[in-house]
């Protein structure tokens, strides 16, 4: 795809599932590859796998994304060492799921905070760095659920709602800068995230989904590179639904 080659991809949450598959995709096009997770390990195997298989630089850098000051010095030194931050895709997250009736207030604030903080975290960073380009591509990791709501997910729901909303106003505010924000709201995707569903819990969601099928991370991977090219240049503020005609 179009101007993605020898840009520089920061992508949150990669060290497997979805992230990773985003990693892969952007490398294949030619961008220079930031893999991040809480748990990074900053030699992982997958430098060199990837840098051999693409020819891409590759680097790897654990953060936390609920910390502003981790993601901010992420950010600072891709800036550093490889001179400009062009794509940012703010994915990483994970699930805490219950009824209301049994939530934990401090299992709402976690997703909360890794999902909705943790993309905050990263368009408020990157902002500075981009709005001086004059250029750059932010894509923020939703999910139908945070459109259409789901019993026992109201803090990963709220959190995806507001990362919708966040994408909307953050794309309001840099679209004068040539920055483009985007935000994409998957179904149900096969990553560990989704083998963790009870089978029956899975069997009836299979059942809502008009494709008979969940997702491959790759079929998320190249909307984010679609999102993340030239040829996206006019889309700014929209969420992109990839869910196999549930919604
Ligand atoms: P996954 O396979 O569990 O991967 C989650 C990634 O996020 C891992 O790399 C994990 O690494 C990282 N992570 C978790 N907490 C982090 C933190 N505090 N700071 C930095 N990295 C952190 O999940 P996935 O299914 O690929 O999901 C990726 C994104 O897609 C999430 O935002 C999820 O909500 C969204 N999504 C998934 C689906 C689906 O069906 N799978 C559908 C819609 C939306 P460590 O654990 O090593 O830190």
């Amino acid at each position: 795809m179009k101007g993605i080659a020898g840009k520089n991809a920061i992508i949150t949450g990669s060290s497997r599932g979805i992230g990773l598959a985003v990693a892969e995709r952007l490398a294949a096009e030619g961008a220079n590859i930031v893999l991040n997770s809480n748990v990074m390990e900053v030699d992982t195997p997958l430098i060199v796998e990837l840098s051999e298989k693409y020819g891409v630089k590759v680097q790897a850098i654990q953060a936390d994304v609920t910390s502003y000051e981790a993601v901010e010095k992420m950010i600072n030194k891709v800036k550093e060492d490889w001179g400009s931050v062009d794509i940012l895709v703010n994915n990483a997250g994970i699930t805490k799921d219950n009824l209301i009736l049994r939530m934990s207030p401090e299992d709402f604030d976690i997703i909360v905070d890794i999902h909705l903080k943790g993309v905050f975290n990263g368009v408020k960073a990157v902002y500075p760095l981009m709005m001086k380009q004059r250029s750059g591509k932010i894509i923020n990791m939703a999910s139908v659920i945070g459109i259409m709501g789901n019993a026992g997910q109201a803090n990963y729901a709220a959190a995806k709602a507001g990362i919708i909303a966040l994408t909307k106003s953050a794309a309001k505010e840099l679209a004068g800068r040539g920055v483009n924000v985007n935000a994409i709201a998957p179904g149900f995707i096969q990553t560990a995230m989704t083998d963790a569903i009870p089978e029956n819990e899975k069997a009836k969601i299979l059942a809502s989904i008009p494709m008979k099928r969940m997702a491959q991370t790759s079929e998320v991977a190249s909307v984010i590179a679609f999102l993340a090219s030239d040829e996206a240049s006019y889309i700014n503020g929209q969420t992109i639904v990839i869910d196999g005609g549930m919604l």
